[in-house]
């Protein structure tokens, strides 16, 4: 176990359950164990990046590659009338677990601002 390791590195590494949507070489899908919405999937890379500001110049295409994965998901999971994209970044960012992960909300309008 590094520092770098977290539940979603577990997922990653099938050494606990989830529901996964949706794999590559370079990302992962798999439904929120506590959704809150009807739709709740979320999008992480595969390597270990612990938040947003900690992406680097080197990681562009990776995180160009998140975001269109994030559309694919979307799409093969139905959501054709809109869906929200969040990521929370750090303590007041609401982050809970340190690797970057892009949540997909769907299946409800949704409210702004969030809380
Ligand atoms: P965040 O608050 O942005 O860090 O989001 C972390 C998300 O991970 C929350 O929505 C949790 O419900 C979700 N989560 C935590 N553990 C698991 C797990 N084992 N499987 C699926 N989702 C999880």
């Amino acid at each position: 176990m590094t520092s770098q390791d977290t539940i979603f590195s577990k997922i990653i590494r099938r050494e606990i359950p989830a529901d996964i949507v949706y794999e590559d070489d370079l990302a992962l899908a798999f439904k929120d164990v506590n959704p809150q919405a009807p739709i709740h999937i979320l999008v992480i890379p595969k390597q270990p990046i612990p938040k947003l500001a900690d992406a680097e110049s080197g990681d562009h295409a990776l995180m160009g590659h998140l975001l269109l994965t994030v559309k694919r998901v979307a799409e093969a999971a139905g959501l054709t009338n809109g869906y929200r994209v969040v990521i929370n970044n750090g303590n007041d960012g609401g982050q809970t677990v340190d690797h970057l992960h892009l949540h997909i909300l769907g299946g409800r309008h949704m409210k702004w601002p969030p809380g």
